[in-house]
């Protein structure tokens, strides 16, 4: 198949959370079951175009209509591990941030135009729009004839994100303005759209696809989705289990594997000094890795975090977020040097060491679409603490009640005290130390979390979304 993605972040070339790991993975397994995938995302100015040899000047550019005017683009490409990627390049699109201006809904509302007019010389058999800010592309491929032979899919990466901005966006691609019934008055909500408009939609995990149809997780779209239930997908993500590979990590002080762990104390010790925490090889170290919002559960992380320190337990936290929570965190790591280190900021590579140096991983979410933090701890063999909702349920299986198929901690409540007592659980694991805890690290490491199996399940589902094109 001939298979089209777009996406406003694709990893390596410009990351902010997990969108861009699976923008930037999932074409790459695709592509290894032998289909062809272009990928489409914006020239954002921080990328990198010398390290990824992007040319310069493109040798393709288009005219493309946007409100009254044209708006000129250019689509420098490169092919990389099979993919082939086109970087959408326009004064208007590309910024030092991928997200975070007033006028994001029209960046990429021009970047989902320009795509597809990149794609009516060559239509392709699936178009795959992810996420609000490429959603657009799913009710414009739907209006372009040369496209009609195309299936649409949309993936709900995060429900929370639709995109909602005025209709006026709507006029500038050259969309009907008729609302939506959950739109309000002069609204345009991009992923509504995508939804309502899709030959397929999907998202990231089976637990999060059955959650969204919910008034508690659905964020106003639960009646639409509901309608839409027979056309809904829930594919759990995986990992690039060769990026994020401890046995091979080049960011990593002390290389490792579950047949041979010995190098994670290195890994860990190393950790510790690099972020200025005691030197102790006993203490239980907690990583902490993530956007630092509501969602990803910081109001538990900062009630439990004194208590867990008390108890002799390190903390090591990256991320970065929402001011309140930054201040925050910033407060108490003051207040616990050496105990509890804090790095306010985007850091792949220290992200990696604390992947491969802490003895185990915090996700107390209050939703979590698949959440990618637990998958990478698993790999490296730190045990994730999770609350179980979403993919974190999908994923994480709690020891104490499946001691043989455990590979983490979880509790169900989102409550301070809930929280507690999956860390106590899991500290009187890991002290008691020897046997059970290698025994349940060698387990986590040993779990297949690579795109091998979900990559043949996206294959699956393009062939419904072709069938149901067909039939339309
Ligand atoms: P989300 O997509 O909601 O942000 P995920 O758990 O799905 O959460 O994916 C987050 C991804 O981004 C992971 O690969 C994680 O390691 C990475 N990440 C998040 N914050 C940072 C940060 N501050 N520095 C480095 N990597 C980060």
């Amino acid at each position: 198949m001939r298979i089209t993605f777009a996406a406003a972040e694709v990893a390596p070339y410009a990351k902010v959370g997990g969108l861009a790991d699976v923008a930037g993975s999932l074409p790459q397994a695709l592509a290894a079951l032998g289909h062809e995938v272009t990928v489409y995302l914006p020239l954002h100015r921080s990328l990198d175009q010398t390290k990824y040899a992007i040319p310069g000047s493109a040798e393709r550019t288009r005219s493309v209509p946007y409100g009254e005017a044209h708006a000129r683009i250019e689509y420098p490409e490169i092919v990389r591990d099979g993919v082939r990627t086109v970087f959408v390049k326009h004064a208007r699109i590309g910024r030092d941030k991928v997200y975070g201006y007033p006028d994001d809904a029209k960046r990429y509302a021009l970047f989902c135009r320009a795509v597809v007019a990149d794609l009516i010389d060559a239509p392709p058999d699936i178009v795959h729009a992810h996420d609000w800010h490429a959603a657009l592309l799913i009710p414009l491929a739907a209006r372009t004839r040369r496209l009609s032979g195309a299936a649409t899919v949309f993936t709900i990466h995060n429900l929370a994100y639709q995109g909602r901005t005025s209709a006026e966006v709507l006029k500038l691609v050259g969309l009907p303005r008729a609302r939506l019934p959950i739109e309000d008055r002069n609204e345009a909500n991009p992923m509504a759209r995508a939804i309502a408009t899709a030959d397929i939609i999907s998202t990231v995990s089976e637990r999060y696809a059955e959650e969204i149809l919910t008034p508690e997780f659905g964020e106003r779209l639960d009646g639409m989705l509901r309608e839409r239930r027979a056309d809904l997908w829930g594919i759990t993500n995986g990992i690039d289990t060769s990026f994020f590979d401890p046995a091979r990590d080049p960011q990593i002080a002390a290389r490792f594997s579950a047949d041979d762990q010995t190098g994670k104390a290195t890994d860990k010790a190393q950790l510790q000094k690099e972020t200025g925490l005691a030197v102790e090889p006993k203490a239980p170290l907690f990583g902490v890795i993530g956007r630092l919002v509501e969602q990803k559960g910081v109001d538990l992380l900062t009630a439990v975090a004194p208590w867990l320190l008390d108890n002799g337990a390190q903390l090591v936290i990256l991320g970065t977020g929402e001011p309140t929570y930054e201040a925050k965190w910033k407060d108490l790591a003051a207040k616990m040097k050496g105990r509890l280190a804090l790095t306010l900021g985007f850091d792949a590579s220290l992200a990696q060491r604390i992947y491969a140096g802490a003895d185990l991983f915090l996700m107390p979410s209050r939703f979590e679409p698949c959440g990618l933090g637990q998958l990478i701890s698993l790999r490296y063999g730190t045990i994730p603490v999770v609350r179980a909702v979403g993919g974190l349920a999908t994923t994480v299986h709690d020891v104490d009640a499946d001691a043989g198929r455990g590979n983490g901690f979880s509790f169900k409540r989102y409550e301070a005290a809930a929280f507690a007592d999956a860390l106590q659980r899991a500290l009187h694991r890991y002290r008691a130390d020897g046997e059970p805890w290698v025994a349940l690290r060698t387990r986590a490491m040993r779990e297949d979390h690579s795109w091998t199996a979900s990559a043949k399940r996206y294959v699956e589902m393009y062939s419904a979304a072709a069938k149901a094109r067909r039939a339309a």
